[in-house]
């Protein structure tokens, strides 16, 4: 079994508690208009544009049409990410457990554990159940962080092998929701209530947008609703760096003032979820 690793980076303190090693998988199934690496939701088509554009010579073909990136030639320039017309990029590797594994046993001395992302990363959930398997088997945690599209009650096993859920709530008002993140959000709702219930809830974040008091104050009013007083909550300011300018636009050009985020968290602490916090 192969799974699609878009990225790993070896020590990271903002994917989890602690020092961890953070690995992105390819592939969302959301479109959320806000996404920071908009290059990791879609599988790449292999339509050669980036090939084309590549001032290292670093992209190719196979023999079955499949572009092949060569990290050695590989100048780091992301020209192949700019130029993709399919939010995709070539710099993947379909890598196996064992492969990752002998990756991330050079980090294993010195993190408390490994948090997957993406991209969605339960997108792999096998993959993730094998991994998450051998990653215990040397002491270290293992964190899902994910955009509740998973149906974890229908398929808990992969919670049977981590220690839980980063949660993204992202928008809760039903048209904002659409608009947002184009993917129904019920099933991300169910699992809130879900990981909640059987103690597998590590975080839930929601990020606050300039300007939009009243869909902001409705997805913290739920969350904080739901949440209680144990579960840490964080409350992010939407930053347009690495956001498509077409969604700029609409989203805004700003960054959200931290004052602002801040009226949230208080809101978030006074329905009773006592650890919100924002960032
Ligand atoms: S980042 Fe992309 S475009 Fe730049 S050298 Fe590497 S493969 Fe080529
Ligand atoms: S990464 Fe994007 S531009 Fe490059 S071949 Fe794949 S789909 Fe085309």
């Amino acid at each position: 079994m192969r799974a699609p690793v878009n990225r790993i980076i070896p020590f990271s303190n903002v994917d989890g508690p602690g020092n961890r090693t953070a690995v992105f998988f390819q592939g969302c199934p959301f479109n959320c208009l806000f996404c920071h690496n908009p290059e990791t939701i879609h599988l790449c088509r292999g339509c050669g544009v980036c090939v084309e554009t590549c001032p290292a010579g670093a992209l190719g073909f196979d023999g079955d049409g499949k572009v092949v990136w060569d990290r050695e030639k590989c100048v780091g320039c992301d020209t192949c990410i700019k130029v993709c017309p399919h939010d995709a990029s070539p710099k993947v590797r379909w890598m196996t457990v064992e492969e990752l594994m002998q990756e991330l046993r050079r980090c294993i001395p010195y993190i408390d554990g490994i948090t997957t992302s993406g991209g969605e990363c339960t997108l792999r959930n096998e993959f993730l159940i094998e991994l998450f398997t051998e990653v215990r088997k040397l002491g270290k945690t293992c964190l899902i962080d994910s955009n509740g599209s998973f149906n974890f009650e229908a398929d808990p096993r992969v919670l049977a092998v981590s220690e839980g859920v980063m949660l993204d709530v992202k928008a809760v008002e039903q048209e904002w929701s659409d608009t947002l993140i184009s993917h129904p959000r019920e099933l991300v709702l169910k699992n809130l209530d879900y990981l909640l219930g059987v103690g597998k809830l590590q975080e839930v974040r929601t990020v606050i947008f300039p300007g939009r008091d009243r869909e902001n104050a409705e997805t913290v009013r739920y969350v904080a609703g739901h949440i209680g007083p144990t579960c840490p909550y964080k409350i992010i300011r939407y930053r347009p760096f690495g956001v498509r300018e077409k969604y700029q636009k609409l989203l805004g050009e700003f960054e959200t003032d931290k004052e602002y985020a801040e009226r949230f968290a208080a809101l978030a602490r006074e329905l009773g979820a006592s650890k919100a916090f924002v960032v």
